[in-house]
């Protein structure tokens, strides 16, 4: 899996706390320098005024000044499956990689079994590894070894399913319906910082699956580059909360 943040708006910080002055200032924060329109928040430097707002605002639950600022993520080699559990996210836009246009017909089914083109979660060769929903706990090595076998065997004979179909002259629409569910996508989306928030609350959690929870932590990582004093607030005083950003 490699995410990469693509677009996102400028200075997303001064766009949150120019949106959040407009609700109780009465001059225009159109004609204002962005020094006057934070002048009377508490703070030695501009920045120091961004902290007290942006923490206010996030403290108070006043969360619509977060839905302004936008970003766009580049995601690669993710699992259909993780994709449906994305995909939910209704304020979330998506480009997802198509299996109708893009057919993987020069896959070699011998790099499939050794973990291309189809996640392998780590239950498969990990014996620690214990899902949340898994009855017991750990399992020994040869059972894990048993669970790899029956696991790199079965992807790497839906691809040759694939590939016989399409080589049979099936459309890839029709052919993918063999492929297994962990086939790899690469998806495009699009969310302000709010959405990302509420995402990050529920598929940061502990309840959430490992791919998913994987993901969403890289997005976090992002999200705290661009939007740094609203995610490092997140990440101390509202991660791990349920989903109280839109209840
Ligand atoms: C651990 C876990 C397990 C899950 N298991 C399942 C499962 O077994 N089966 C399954 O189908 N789903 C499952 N889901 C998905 C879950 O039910 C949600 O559909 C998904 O997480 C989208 O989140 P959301 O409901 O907050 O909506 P989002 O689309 O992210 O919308 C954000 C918020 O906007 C508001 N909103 C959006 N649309 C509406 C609307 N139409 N009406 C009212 N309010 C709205 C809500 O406040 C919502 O929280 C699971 C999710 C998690 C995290």
């Amino acid at each position: 899996m490699d995410v990469r943040l693509l677009e996102a708006t400028d200075d997303p910080e001064r766009v949150i706390c120019t949106g959040a002055r407009n609700d109780y200032s009465a001059p225009f924060v159109g004609d204002q320098s962005f020094a006057e329109t934070m002048a009377t928040i508490d703070g030695e430097t501009i920045e120091d005024k961004k902290c007290t707002l942006i923490g206010r605002l996030l403290d108070h639950g006043h969360f619509g000044p977060f839905e302004h600022p936008q970003a766009t993520f580049a995601i690669e080699g993710v699992s259909r499956s993780c994709m449906a559990q994305l995909t939910r996210h209704r304020h979330v836009s998506f480009d997802v990689q198509s299996m109708r246009y893009v057919a993987f017909d020069e896959v070699d089914p011998e790099d499939v079994r050794e973990g291309a083109m189809v996640v392998t979660p780590p239950s498969a060769t990990d014996p620690d590894w214990v899902g949340r929903n898994q009855r017991g706990g750990g399992v020994d090595e040869e059972t894990v070894e048993q669970r790899e076998t029956v696991f790199r065997e079965s992807v790497t004979s839906s691809v040759e399913s694939y590939q016989e179909l399409l080589d049979l002259g099936m459309a890839p629409e029709d052919a993918r319906f063999v492929l297994p569910i962990g086939t790899e996508v690469n998806i495009v989306m699009s969310m302000n910082a709010r959405m990302l928030m509420h995402v990050a609350d529920m598929r940061a959690a502990a309840d959430s699956q490992w791919e998913i929870r994987q993901l969403t932590e890289q997005v976090l990582d992002l999200a705290a580059e661009w939007c740094p004093i609203t995610f490092a607030y997140y990440d101390e005083h509202l991660k791990g909360r349920k989903n109280r950003l839109a209840p």
